[in-house]
């Protein structure tokens, strides 16, 4: 279980079980939103483009992103495997990914949804207190996240090894049960 693909709503604590998972097994973490939050605090080309979507709650257009996406997993260090977290957000990037994947030949070996009511996730954000982090914005990643990414666990329990668990636990519970998949 070298190369691991996080979907769950934003909030549901991927971000935190993700670097948990890639720090065990010794593998980068590759988020997606933490790659965009530094191109905007950096002043890209693509942080400037991407700031307004990540205000607004949106996804950051597919054109802008992908690029960045093939470029940090063809770097040496996802050779051995990583933890990806926040990608893909909607089908063609996941069409886009399993397309990359194949041409490196390292197909992801499952794919762990994290599973966590809304009241919990917004309860959870709102303790975060991130930049794009306040109510209304909030709601509307839940509905981008319902309406475009959430059909990824359909896509995915078709294609590869799709692993649901409930993410509505302490952090230490929810890691405890994730080491548990990995080796049943
Ligand atoms: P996150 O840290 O994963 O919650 O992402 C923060 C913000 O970055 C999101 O609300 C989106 O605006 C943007 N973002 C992160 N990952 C993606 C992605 N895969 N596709 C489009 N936008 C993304």
């Amino acid at each position: 279980m070298r190369r691991t693909i996080f979907l769950g709503p934003p909030g549901a604590g991927k971000g935190t079980q993700a670097k948990l998972l890639a720090d065990f097994c010794q593998i980068p973490h590759i988020a997606t939103g933490d790659l965009l939050r530094a191109a905007v605090a950096n002043q890209t080309k693509l942080g400037k483009r991407a700031q307004e979507y990540m205000e607004r709650g949106d996804l950051v257009p597919d054109n802008l992103l992908l690029g960045m996406v093939a470029h940090r997993l063809e770097e040496p260090d996802a050779a051995n495997g990583w933890v990806l977290d926040g990608f893909p957000r909607n089908v063609v990037q996941a069409e886009f990914l399993e397309e990359l994947l194949g041409q490196i030949n390292q197909p992801s070996d499952w794919v762990i949804d994290l599973e966590v009511p809304d009241e919990t996730v917004i309860a959870r954000t709102l303790k975060r207190g991130r930049a794009d982090d306040n109510e209304v914005t909030i709601r509307h990643r839940l509905e981008v996240y319902r309406e475009q990414t959430a059909p990824l666990i359909e896509y995915y329990s078709q294609r590869n090894h799709l692993v649901s668990i409930n993410g509505d636990r302490p952090v230490e519970e929810v890691a405890a049960a994730l080491k548990q998949a990995i080796i049943t």
